[in-house]
């Protein structure tokens, strides 16, 4: 089965870390959702049967008002095979959690919301120039969980500059004391072309040192095992029955649709198509009848390459029966040959390759070692 990804690209305020395809100017929202839904319409025939998942992303899809909202499920309805949705998820930032919003998802049927929570601490807060507060950080979970969701999973971020050891423990303690039924926690980089990049470039901010980050890695992972959360892949951890299952479907090489500025999509084979990523350009095109993507086929050792990426920062691991078998030998080949700290972060078992979770920080290095050239 496939999935869909809307991805709405406005946002209240930008984040200093950001650099997602989004636009903090809202004068082309009624445009931009217009042009979504005509996309979904013309793409309605490259989907046969009924889809698994549903993802609105951003940006912040948790901007949209009820109207706006509502037209896209019901383009989304009309077009495809809703009826055996297993998953539907909606990016939430803790400030657009109103009553009244909460139960506008609950009846349009979203019954996942992912919360860009962060961090519990105000100073964190001010530096990624998140629109919230402490505040509402802490009460938007129990106010989702009144308003009748039973899949709540919440964004926090570690290797925050200026935040101590004592201070990331807290963090990841408050979130588990929120009961929440799943967590991302990315690592901060600093990306080029950000505001933070600048602050960091001007010397008024101080990156982390990477052995400090990773020993906040390394409790966060020890933190959530103790709970019995299990650590899926690298950003993610789940309690019993609760991993996502829309992002487990892209990291196991299933197809999906993308609709809307920058999203991408997978036919499952080799085809990935990707949207351009500007709201003007994207609206104009589609009134126009204009192509407004680009595309690529991958070969098999892209995709080769791109299941081994994956799979060695999931717990499942990559299965290298899922790959030509001269791909397959060649890989096995290559972990023979490795040494020191990257063989021991392996373990391969008939043709199933894992890595240690607790060395997944180190993966770029394994998996630039195994990489079919
Ligand atoms: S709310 Fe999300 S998408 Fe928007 S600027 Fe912040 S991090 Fe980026």
């Amino acid at each position: 089965m496939s999935s869909i990804y809307v991805h709405i690209p406005f946002c209240k305020q930008a984040c200093t870390y950001c650099d997602f395809h989004f636009s903090t100017n809202q004068t082309l929202r009624g445009k931009l959702v217009d042009a979504l839904c005509r996309e979904i319409h013309m793409r309605s025939a490259e989907v046969d049967g009924p889809i698994q998942t549903l993802y609105f992303g951003g940006g912040s899809p948790s901007i949209l008002n009820a109207e706006e909202l509502s037209k896209i499920f019901d383009a989304l309805t009309q077009a495809f095979n809703l009826t055996q949705l297993q998953e539907t998820t909606l990016e939430s930032n803790p400030d657009d959690h109103s009553g009244e919003n909460l139960k506008l998802w609950r009846s349009l049927g979203i019954d996942r919301l992912s919360i860009g929570i962060q961090s519990f601490i105000e100073r964190d807060l001010r530096l990624m120039n998140r629109a919230h507060d402490v505040s509402q950080a802490e009460t938007c979970v129990r106010s989702a969980r009144e308003a009748g969701f039973n899949s709540l999973t919440i964004d926090l971020i570690y290797g925050i500059p200026g935040q101590s050891m004592l201070e990331w423990q807290g963090n990841v303690q408050k979130a588990l004391a929120l009961q929440p039924d799943h967590i991302s926690a990315y690592c901060l980089t600093v990306e080029e072309r950000t505001a933070l990049h600048h602050l960091v470039e001007n010397g008024k901010v101080i990156e982390k040192e990477d052995t400090v980050i990773e020993d906040e890695y390394l409790y966060l992972h020890q933190a959530l095992e103790t709970a019995g959360w299990r650590h899926y892949e690298i950003s993610n951890f789940g309690v019993a029955g609760k991993e996502a299952v829309h992002n487990s479907n892209y990291w196991s090489g299933q197809s999906y649709l993308g609709f809307g500025p920058a999203a991408h999509s997978f036919d499952g084979q080799s085809k990935r198509r990707w949207n351009v990523s500007n709201n003007a350009v994207y609206i104009r095109s589609i009134e126009q009848g204009v192509a407004y993507w680009e595309s690529e086929v991958l070969s098999e050792r892209d995709r080769s390459n791109e299941l081994l990426m994956t799979g060695l920062r999931r717990a499942d691991g990559v299965d290298l029966n899922l790959l030509p078998p001269a791909h397959r030998k060649a890989i096995l080949s290559s972990v023979e040959s490795l040494t020191g700290g990257l063989l021991e972060s392996l373990q391969v078992e008939g043709a199933v390759i894992t890595m240690d979770a607790t060395k997944w920080l180190m993966a770029d290095a394994v998996i630039r070692a195994l990489m079919i050239a």
